[in-house]
C-alpha cells in the first residue's frame, strides 16, 4: 500500500478536471491529477480553438450559473495574464414564434440579462453576412462570445502546477477501490491513495463507476471550418456567434473567424452513438455536404468547408449535467454528462468541485444535476421535436 495519502486525486485533466485541479490547488490542497493521455490531446471533448460562452439558455438555472462562470473565467484571465474569453455578441435565428426563442427570452428576463429583438433590416444593417428571408425571430445578446478552449485547459493546468499540483499524464486509471476508508486509485503500474477522489473523465466516466449504471451516451460530433475570401468581415468584431433552430428542428451554431482554422460551424447533437475509444474519427461527407448546403442559403460568403473534425459528446437523456457525490461513497465526487454544452461552465464546475471536496457541499444550485433525478423527458433537440410534431 502506498504510504502517501493525497488530499484529492482528480481523474481526467480535460476541461472540467483542469479547472478542478486549479481551484483545489488554489485552496492549498495536496493534489494529484491523472490523465490517460498527454495534455492537448484530441481524443476527448475539450480540444480545439473555441467553445461558445453565452447566457441564453432555455433552462433558467443555467443562465443564473453562467453569471459566476463568466466571473471565474475573467478571474483566471487576470491571474494568468492571458486572453481566454472573446466577446462578439450573438444572434439567435428561428422561425417567428419558435419555442426555443420564447424560452430563452424568459430565462434572460428572469436573470435580468439584457437582449434585443431585431427585425431583418436591423440584422442586415449590422451583419450583412446573413441572408435572411421570411418571418423570423432574431435575438441579439451582447455578452455572448467564445473561449479559447485549448488555452483554457492548459492555463488551468499550468496555474495549478505553479501552485503545487502534481499532474501525471499518460496514466490511465484502471480501477477505483472505494469500499475502504481511504479510496485507492489503480493505474497499470501504480496505485495512489487520497481522502477524496474527483472523477472528471468525460466520455470514459461510465467505465470508472460501472456500479452506478449512469445514463450516459457517448456520441460522435462533427464540426466544419470555413475560410471565406474576405476574412476581415468574419473577425469577432465584425461577425457574431450565431445559433439557429431551423425549420427541420436542427440546432445550428457558428462562431467568428478565429485562430488558424477560420469560421467554425456545426450542428448540435444528433450524432451517432460510439464507444469513447472508437476508431471512427473521420468526418462524414454527408454531414459536410449538409452543412455546406445550409450555409449556402444562410451565409453564402462562407463557401464550402475546407476542413472538418470529430469530437465527443457525453450526453444525459435531459442534457443536464451530472454533478454529485457517489451514492455509495461520500469520498467520491463525479462531474460528467456535459452533453455538448459544458465547456463554458468549466471555470464554475472547478470551483463547485473544490467546494464539495473541502466543505462537503456547494452554495451553487446544482439540484438539477443529481445522479438519482427522476427519469428525464429529453433535452433541447427532443423538446424542439415535440414542439414541431
Ligand atoms: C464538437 C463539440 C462542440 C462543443 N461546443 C461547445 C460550446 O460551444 N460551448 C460549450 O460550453 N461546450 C461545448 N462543447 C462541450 C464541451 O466541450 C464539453 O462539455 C467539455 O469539454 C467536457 O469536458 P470534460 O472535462 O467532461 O471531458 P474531457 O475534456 O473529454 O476530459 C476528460 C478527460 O478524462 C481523461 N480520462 C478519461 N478516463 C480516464 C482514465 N480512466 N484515466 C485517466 N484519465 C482519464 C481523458 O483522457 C480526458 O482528458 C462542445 C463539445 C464538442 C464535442
Amino acid at each position: 500500500m502506498p504510504s502517501h495519502i493525497y488530499d484529492t486525486i482528480i481523474i481526467g485533466a480535460g476541461g472540467m478536471g483542469s479547472a478542478a485541479t486549479y481551484h483545489l490547488a488554489k485552496s492549498g490542497a495536496d493534489i494529484l491529477t491523472l490523465d490517460q493521455f498527454q495534455r492537448g490531446h484530441t481524443h476527448g471533448s475539450s480540444h480545439g480553438d473555441n467553445r461558445i460562452i453565452r447566457f441564453f439558455y432555455d433552462k433558467h438555472f443555467y443562465t443564473e450559473l453562467m453569471k459566476t462562470a463568466y466571473d471565474e473565467w475573467r478571474s483566471l484571465e487576470q491571474a494568468s495574464g492571458r486572453s481566454l474569453l472573446y466577446i462578439s455578441g450573438s444572434v439567435n435565428l428561428g422561425e417567428k414564434g419558435n419555442q426555443y426563442a420564447q424560452t430563452i427570452r424568459r430565462s434572460l428576463d428572469m436573470a435580468g440579462v439584457e437582449y434585443e429583438e431585431w427585425d431583418k433590416l436591423q440584422l442586415r444593417e449590422r451583419f450583412p453576412q446573413f441572408n435572411v428571408s421570411g418571418n423570423m425571430d432574431i435575438l441579439w445578446q451582447q455578452d455572448t462570445g467564445f473561449l479559447h478552449a485549448n488555452k483554457c485547459v492548459s492555463t488551468h493546468l499550468q496555474m495549478a502546477e505553479k501552485l503545487g499540483a502534481r499532474i501525471q499524464e499518460n496514466t490511465e486509471v484502471t480501477r477505483i477501490d472505494w469500499q475502504v476508508d481511504i479510496p485507492t486509485v489503480y493505474t497499470k503500474e501504480n496505485k495512489f491513495r487520497a481522502r477524496k477522489i474527483v472523477i472528471t473523465a468525460g466520455a470514459w466516466t461510465s467505465y470508472l463507476v460501472r456500479e452506478l449504471d449512469l445514463p450516459l451516451t457517448v456520441t460522435k460530433q462533427q464540426v466544419c471550418y470555413y475560410r471565406p475570401t474576405d476574412t476581415e468581415s468574419f473577425q469577432p468584431n465584425r461577425f457574431p456567434v450565431f445559433t439557429e433552430v431551423t425549420s427541420e428542428s436542427e440546432f445550428m451554431y457558428g462562431m467568428p473567424y478565429f485562430g488558424e482554422k477560420g469560421v467554425k460551424v456545426a450542428r448540435h447533437g444528433m450524432g451517432k452513438t460510439i464507444l469513447p475509444d472508437s476508431s471512427d474519427r473521420s468526418p462524414d461527407s454527408e454531414y459536410i455536404d449538409h452543412m455546406d448546403k445550409y450555409l449556402m442559403a444562410r451565409i453564402p460568403e462562407l463557401g464550402k468547408a475546407y476542413h472538418a473534425e470529430v469530437c465527443l459528446y457525453t450526453e444525459t437523456p435531459d442534457e443536464d449535467f451530472i454533478i454529485d457525490v457517489h451514492p455509495h461513497c461520500p469520498n467520491i465526487l463525479i462531474a460528467a454528462g456535459f452533453s455538448g454544452h459544458g465547456f463554458k461552465f468549466c471555470s464554475l464546475v472547478g470551483r463547485i468541485m473544490c467546494e464539495m471536496v473541502l466543505n462537503g457541499r456547494t452554495a451553487f444550485n446544482i439540484s438539477h444535476f443529481r445522479i438519482g433525478r427522476p427519469k428525464p423527458s429529453g433535452g433541447i433537440l427532443y423538446r424542439l421535436q415535440k414542439v414541431n410534431n
